[in-house]
């Protein structure tokens, strides 16, 4: 037996092991509908899934749940399958579609009609609300309740070959209309739909529900532990009772709680929303909480599991702090990415007491985490830039950059002193004048007096053009959803484009999708808009650790 359980699936799941309930059996599922990309929700659903079957050497399928036609295509199916990928979890060769399965489940449902268990109703989708009734009151009997089981099999087989309209009837499982749980109340089966599917074509007009469907598709699977969220809860009382009249295999469903994030929405619905209103560029736009739009801004999937791992799994909905998420990738990228100096918002500085054509290549360390990370060479020489906010004119109490006669020490340099300014006529610096002393090679000062400031800087003659896009929430509200429109709590600042950003040269090799801390500035990953003239990046997250401090104040340590 592996470590002791970690959390309560676990426990059912071991508990099962010991009592041969599934044969020693673990075999689970990740089940998405292809109707959108996948979001840091599903990521806890795919580790909990997944990553049970590894630890109790079962397995783990892979299955689209692809019983609507309306909304669901290939395009979905090949980023989901990506992203599956992507996070370390391997189906091998168990993909499977609920859409194969159409013409198994239409054989069950006959059989249900056979024993007197379903009817063809005509009911109009707002008539059966009504008939439904309410938590409190119980709901009336459809008057196509009682045809007989021939007459619901002639219609049923009418159905199906698109003899009537869509709305005009539908396949219910006859229950209980005065069921103390609404889903048992005759719950629909089928429903007409003249769509076409995209895997099925025009084969099928009737497509069935989510609760008629999913529960055989789980069966025909033989899958062992069927985990989804809280909200079936409510449900599961409907997937024992349609198996159970059917006879066929049960798989055990076990609920849990929803994983949230702060300053974001996670629903596909919602999240389709920004992207066809274009308040985003697609799905893959690195603001979005889709697994795409992390790992185009720079996620690792370490990143991701680590931050699953750690909102552990429970029976109650969750909202989770972003900066959890932001720390885990932090916490990954401090020891694997390198280091290097980019200027955000230059400014020219001239060193005027440094040769007019000396290059020097300067030794600077790429990870002070990892000592196989080793050094590389940088450029120095007369013109450089600094940050524009590294200067100031006239600096208040606290200010230990760079000012009129003030010495800071250059990062990997020297130790420069600021001589004058240059401004243009609007009065906006145009360059600062420095001297630089030359005993102090390496950021060190023969004397050893000490500075208060380290400046990043850039060789003005040699360094790279870049694009940076900066990054905040997607929304100015905890819960954007806590107002009816969602979309009027946008950030309106949510993406800043920063187009005339200087790299160091050593970066001219960098691919799509390379991570790098730019000193002091954050973490930055290479996007895919990127130009053989142009490097764009992504800032994955800054350095200020918010969450570490959170964690701190409320004492609670590390964990969430
Ligand atoms: P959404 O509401 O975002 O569309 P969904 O539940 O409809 O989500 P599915 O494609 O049906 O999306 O989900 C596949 C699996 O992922 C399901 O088992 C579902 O319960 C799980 N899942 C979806 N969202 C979350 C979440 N926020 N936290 C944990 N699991 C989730
Ligand atoms: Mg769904």
């Amino acid at each position: 037996m592996p470590d002791k359980p970690s959390n309560f699936i676990e426990e059912i799941v071991e508990q099962d092991l010991e009592s041969g309930k599934y044969g020693g059996r673990v075999h689970t599922r990740f089940p998405p509908e292809p109707n959108g990309y996948l979001h840091i929700g599903h990521a806890k659903s795919i580790c909990l899934n997944f990553g049970i079957a590894e630890k109790y050497e079962g397995m783990c399928n892979l299955r689209f749940d692809d019983t609507n036609p309306l909304k669901e295509g290939e395009e979905f199916v090949k980023a989901i399958k990506e992203d599956v990928r992507w996070l370390g979890f391997d189906w091998d060769d168990r993909l499977y579609y609920a859409s194969d399965y159409f013409e198994q489940m239409y054989e069950y449902a006959v059989q249900l009609i056979k024993k007197g268990k379903a009817y063809v109703c005509d009911l109009s989708p707002d008539e059966i609300r009504e008939y439904r009734g309410t938590l409190t009151e119980p709901g009336r009997e459809s008057p196509y309740r009682n045809r007989t089981v021939d007459e619901n099999l002639d219609l049923f087989e009418r159905m199906r070959n698109g003899e009537f309209e869509e709305g005009s009837k539908t396949l219910r499982a006859k229950i209980d209309m005065a069921h103390p749980n609404l889903n048992m109340r005759d719950p629909v089966m089928y429903r007409i739909i003249k769509k076409p599917h995209y895997r099925q074509g025009s084969k099928w007009c009737i497509y069935p529900t989510y609760d008629w469907a999913h529960c055989l598709e789980d069966s025909i699977e033989l899958i062992t532990h069927s985990l989804c969220t809280l909200e079936f809860a409510d449900h599961r009382i409907l997937y024992e009772w349609f198996l159970d009249q059917l006879g066929i295999y049960k798989p055990q469903q076990i609920e849990f709680g929803r994983l949230n994030l702060k300053y974001t929405v996670l629903s596909k619905r919602k999240l389709n929303i920004l992207v066809q209103r274009g308040v985003v560029n697609g799905w893959d736009d690195p603001r979005m909480p889709t697994i795409a739009g992390l790992r185009r801004r720079g996620y690792t999937p370490r990143a991701i599991r680590d931050f699953v791992e750690r909102t552990g799994v429970s029976r109650t909905d969750s909202v989770v702090e972003y900066s959890l998420l932001e720390h885990c990738i932090r916490e990954d990228l401090n020891k694997r990415a390198n280091r290097v100096m980019a200027v955000l918002d230059p400014v020219k500085l001239i060193i005027v007491n440094y040769p007019e054509n000396l290059v020097e290549w300067l030794d600077a360390e790429n990870n002070p985490e990892d000592e196989e990370a080793g050094t590389r060479k940088i450029p120095f020489c007369k013109e450089i830039y600094i940050e524009r906010e590294d200067f100031m004119e006239e600096p208040p109490k606290k200010y230990f950059r760079l000012a009129p006669g003030r010495e800071v020490r250059l990062k990997h340099a020297y130790y420069i002193t600021c001589e004058s300014v240059v401004k243009d006529e609007d009065g906006n610096i145009k360059e600062i004048h420095c001297t630089y002393d030359p005993k102090s090679k390496g950021g060190w000062t023969e004397d050893g007096r000490k500075v208060k400031g380290t400046l990043h800087w850039v060789s003005a003659r040699h360094c790279l053009n870049a694009e940076v896009r900066l990054y905040e929430q997607l929304f100015i509200k905890e819960n954007p959803d806590e107002d009816e429109n969602f979309l009027e709590n946008l950030n309106p600042n949510s993406l800043i484009i920063l187009k005339n950003c200087k790299v160091e040269p050593s970066l001219k090799d960098a691919r799509v999708g390379d991570r790098f801390q730019f000193l002091r500035k954050g973490y930055f990953c290479v996007d895919k808009d990127s130009t053989e003239n142009k490097l764009v990046f992504n800032r994955i997250v800054t350095l200020k650790d918010t969450w570490a401090k959170l964690a701190k104040k409320l004492g609670s340590g590390d964990k969430s």
